[in-house]
């Protein structure tokens, strides 16, 4: 069981790189989340759509195609030779000057991180999490676009821990008009009257791939579910709210702000996502 970091196609156990990268100096750069089930990429075609989708939206052209992402996924996956590992895929703008023009970045660095997965606990999935609504704005899509997965997650940083100051595990972050978005590493969604919202892409968020599968997986199995805009104030009338991302998988929430969350507990369709979601996981091999 080891880490094993790939950069630039060459696997080394540690690695340092340039302060003059401008993925370093500015957080210009863009990355993705994998985990794995029986140690091979989950969702990987998806992962490696939207690394390309986010390196295009900021001009980043990766030299490289899916074909080599595999290949060198494949490679590290072997030396790592986990049960289960994470994998995280950076591409930053490469060095350059230390000024923040890109101009003069003429190579960007490709980033491969394996190492052994590191799950929640379990008494989160059988008890939930507490989140807070936080005051920090989720950036508005006309400034930095939450839906493009860049390196800079100082916003999303600074909503972390104001919500770990009022005494919460994760913080929910509303849109510059008031309106709900996401979770800082994850997407949100909650339950009123049985049936299942979700703030629309339009809100400003990332298009997560845990969201879709689950939006998928809940019209399949005959659940009313809606995308749309709520200010942040109807998360209190919430019967149950769960958060999506690749390493929470389905994660429920018991406290918003230090209030009981519907009885407290995790909801029965959130139980049921959580068990969907589970199985279409072991599916995917
Ligand atoms: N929103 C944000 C801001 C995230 O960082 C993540 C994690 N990548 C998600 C949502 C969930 O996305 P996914 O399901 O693709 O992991």
């Amino acid at each position: 069981m080891a880490t094993k970091i790939n950069f630039n196609g060459e696997i080394h156990d540690q690695l340092s790189i340039s302060v003059l990268d401008h993925g370093f100096l500015f957080g210009d750069s863009v990355y993705e989340v994998v985990c794995t089930f029986n140690n091979q990429p989950c969702f990987l075609d998806k992962h490696l759509d939207r690394l390309f989708a986010s390196a295009k939206a900021i001009s980043l052209n990766i030299p490289h195609d899916n074909e080599w992402f595999l290949e060198q996924l494949k490679v590290t996956l072997g030396a790592a030779d986990n049960d289960e590992s994470y994998i995280r895929i950076i591409v930053t703008r490469g060095v350059g000057e230390i000024n923040i023009d890109p101009s003069t970045c003429h190579s960007p660095n490709i980033i491969i991180i394996v190492m052994e997965i590191k799950e929640y606990p379990e008494p989160c999935y059988e008890k939930g999490i507490h989140v807070a609504l936080v005051s920090i704005k989720r950036n508005a899509r006309d400034a930095l676009n939450p839906n493009v997965k860049t390196g800079n997650y100082l916003n999303n940083v600074l909503a972390k821990m104001e919500a770990n100051k009022l005494g919460a595990q994760d913080a929910i972050m509303v849109n510059p008009w008031g309106y709900l978005t996401e979770g800082t590493t994850s997407n949100l969604f909650f339950v009123r009257e049985g049936h299942i919202l979700t703030p629309s892409l339009d809100c400003g968020l990332l298009s997560g791939i845990t969201r879709e599968m689950v939006i998928q997986l809940s019209k399949e199995n005959g659940f009313h579910i809606e995308e749309g805009q709520w200010p942040g104030e109807e998360l209190y009338e919430a019967d149950e709210i769960f958060l999506t991302g690749t390493i929470k998988r389905v994660m429920p929430v018991s406290h918003l702000d230090g209030r009981p969350v519907g009885s407290g507990k995790p909801g029965p369709v959130t139980l049921k996502l959580m068990r969907l979601y589970g199985d279409l996981i072991k599916k995917q091999l």
